[in-house]
């Protein structure tokens, strides 16, 4: 089964196109990598498919269901969660409580309560911190946590946004562990990252997007070996 279709996707910043008519299927468990040059509308397509910007046209279909224009709540309570770029978490609130915010789509409490068990098994280092306020962990902390509180929406499809952006290189594997783990326990993916090498080591497909358009799309192993590729996005 499609778990996301998109169709002719295009969205506008005013007047300004930045994507221009875009194709996309991730099918169920699916691992998809979005990757491109800066600029090219990426993070444009997620903040679309997750509700945040409306399309100027085309159409998005998430589990067999149009959702084209539906906002960003509706969709978290259907199972769809972003992992914003730049993590965007509430610096001034605890540990904890970005967790439980992550949570607010949701009226099951003692699932919730077992949710952050899950998280804090997948990051201990949130545990440790867990009382502490968001703001005075490092990047990469900041990031665990915001991929945390996207999972305590217990997402079917999860879209996460540069998740290595500005990070260590050990804590870019790390980070990249656990969004295997998700995977495995079942949740569908949709990654969008400027290293474009680990998105498509990670990842069943991939797209590249150029400009606001795709131009390439295929399994990642077929892009990982395309010279194009290699040329433009893996420093080849
Ligand atoms: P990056 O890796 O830098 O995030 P990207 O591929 O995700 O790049 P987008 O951020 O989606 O690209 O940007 C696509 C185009 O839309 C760019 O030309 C960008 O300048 C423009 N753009 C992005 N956000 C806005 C905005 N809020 N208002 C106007 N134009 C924008």
């Amino acid at each position: 089964m499609n778990v996301l279709e998109v169709r002719g996707l295009k969205v506008a910043y005013g007047q300004i196109l930045a994507v221009k008519g875009i194709d996309l299927i991730v099918r169920e468990r699916e691992r998809v990598a979005l990757i491109g040059a800066n600029g090219a509308g990426k993070t444009t397509t997620l903040k679309a498919l997750a509700g945040m910007i409306p399309p100027a046209s085309g159409e998005i279909r998430y589990l067999g269901k149009p959702v084209t224009g539906k906002p960003s709540f509706e969709l978290v309570r259907e199972g769809l969660a972003l992992v914003p770029e730049g993590r965007q978490v509430f610096g001034k609130l605890t540990v904890e409580e970005n967790l439980e915010l992550g949570a607010y789509a949701r009226s099951d409490g003692p699932a919730i309560h077992q949710d952050l068990e899950r998280v804090y098994g997948l990051f201990p280092r949130l545990k440790e911190r867990r009382r502490q306020t968001a703001g005075t962990l490092s990047g990469g902390e900041q990031q665990m946590l915001a991929i945390g509180r996207a999972l305590m929406s217990r997402p079917k499809l999860l879209l996460l946004d540069e998740p290595s952006m500005g990070l260590a290189p050990l804590m870019v594997q790390r980070i990249f562990e656990v969004v295997r783990e998700i995977s495995r326990e079942g949740v569908t993916l949709l990654l969008v990252e400027q290293n474009a090498r680990l998105a498509l080591e990670l990842s069943d497909r991939g797209y590249v997007m150029e400009s606001g358009l795709v131009t390439l799309a295929g399994p990642a192993a077929e892009l990982l070996g395309n010279p194009q590729v290699r040329h433009a996005y893996l420093g080849e």
